[in-house]
């Protein structure tokens, strides 16, 4: 086989690249020793043709290599068994006893494009770049030695993928698939619609903090919003909290969360209640009488998508937690987080304390929580961070 064309960085644009960034911007490169094919292995080199590595081309995408490896390898059924059996022994190592997570992450895996989620025997890959799209059947061809699964589907509808030039993809891939998914978390068994559906999967990157947070649950009554299938609300009600009620405006997710609490016999100790978090918050934290919950929990999907929308979520947040904190009893714990990449954890907790402040209340910090370790983040890619979180409790003086 010819050897892979060469990518030809400008001077200066190596340095990102030698500390760990894998994207290589259309604007980085000098030159192509030859025309590379869209989808095509390339090599890449400084502007002293030193080697960098291997990557994925793409003339259609702004981010025109995705670089996979710092060695000149083939990118073949071989290499991605190699790198799902490496994302699998970092799961193995840091959730021993997990049986549905995030195999693959992405960036955070080496595998940019790629991700690649098990739930119990089942796999749902999502591609999102046109050099994975090209290597569905080499990456299917892996994931079936590596975990003889009994089916494989993909959900390939992420937005970006028309940034790479492709269109939606989603299907059966191998195996077959009847029924409902089931997937077990910490001990607790969660269902969730076949591919096809509204909404498909679980927020797999929370798995560890349901337990973390559930701590703060005995012997109290829960709010969860933004429940969704009811991950906070199941997991606070098996740790023995009186009684977890979650919002969720989806009639879809909660109908799922209902079906949850039965399916693990924690159904008189849950309920759940279609609404707009904003405008639930708000009607019941009026009044002197509103302090009633010992825990709440603020989940919210990002509210923003790119830097101008910034400044409209941190009013959205923070009006949230203003709220929530006069739902709060003395001494209870509120838990948020903010899945929003846009916003980082020293902005998000200064309108907690924003609003706080509105409240008249003083807050103690007693967590800090993150993405779970099946969604690792590489600090030398930004955009491997995304999820923060934090526990406080009223401090009462
Ligand atoms: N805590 C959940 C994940 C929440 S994802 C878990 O661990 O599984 C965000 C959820 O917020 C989605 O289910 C979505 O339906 C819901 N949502 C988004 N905006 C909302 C709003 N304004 N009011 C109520 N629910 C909302």
């Amino acid at each position: 086989m010819d050897a892979p064309p060469i990518v030809v960085l400008r001077p200066g644009e190596a340095e990102r690249v030698i500390a760990g960034h894998p994207w290589i911007y259309e604007g980085s490169i000098l030159r192509l020793t030859r025309p590379a094919e869209d989808g095509a292995a390339v090599h890449v080199q400084d502007h002293r043709r030193r080697p960098l590595g291997t990557g994925l081309f793409n003339s259609r995408s702004k981010i025109r290599v995705r670089l996979l490896s710092r060695e000149p390898v083939e990118i073949d059924r071989a290499f991605f068994l190699a790198r799902i059996r490496a994302a699998l022994r970092v799961r193995q190592h840091h959730m021993p006893g997990a049986t549905s997570f995030r195999v693959v992450n992405s960036e955070s895996d080496s595998l940019s494009g790629l991700i690649v989620d098990k739930y119990e025997d089942v796999l749902a890959l999502q591609i999102s770049s046109l050099g994975m799209d090209r290597r569905r059947v080499d990456i299917v061809a892996a994931l079936e030695e590596a975990f003889s699964p009994r089916a494989i589907f993909e959900r390939s509808d992420a937005p970006t993928r028309r940034f790479e030039g492709l269109s939606e993809s989603s299907g059966v891939l191998a195996g077959s698939l009847d029924g409902p998914l089931r997937a077990r978390l910490n001990g607790l068994v969660f269902q969730t619609a076949l591919p096809g559906g509204q909404k498909t999967g679980l927020y797999l990157d929370q798995q560890v903090n349901y337990d973390l947070v559930a701590r703060w649950a005995a012997g109290g009554e829960v709010l969860d919003c933004f429940s969704f299938s009811g991950g906070f609300s199941l997991h606070a009600a098996r740790a023995g909290a009186t009684r977890a009620h979650g919002i969720d405006q989806s009639e879809e997710a909660l109908a799922q969360a209902r079906e949850n609490a039965e399916l693990n016999g924690l159904g008189d100790r849950c309920s759940f209640e279609a609404a707009n978090v904003f405008d639930w918050l708000s009607e019941h934290s009026r009044g002197k009488a509103s302090a009633r919950y010992d825990l709440i929990i603020l989940d919210p999907p990002p509210f923003t998508r790119n830097r101008a929308a910034v400044p409209g979520a941190l009013r959205g947040y923070k009006e949230i937690h203003l709220r929530a904190l006069k739902l709060l009893k003395p001494q209870g714990t509120l838990v948020t987080f903010c899945c929003s990449h846009h916003v980082d954890a020293v902005t998000f907790q200064q309108v907690v304390v924003a609003a706080a402040g509105d409240a008249g209340c003083t807050l103690r910090r007693t967590a800090i929580y993150g993405q779970g370790p099946d969604h690792p983040v590489l600090p030398a890619i930004p955009e491997t961070e995304y999820l923060k979180g934090f526990a406080f409790e009223l401090a009462g003086i």
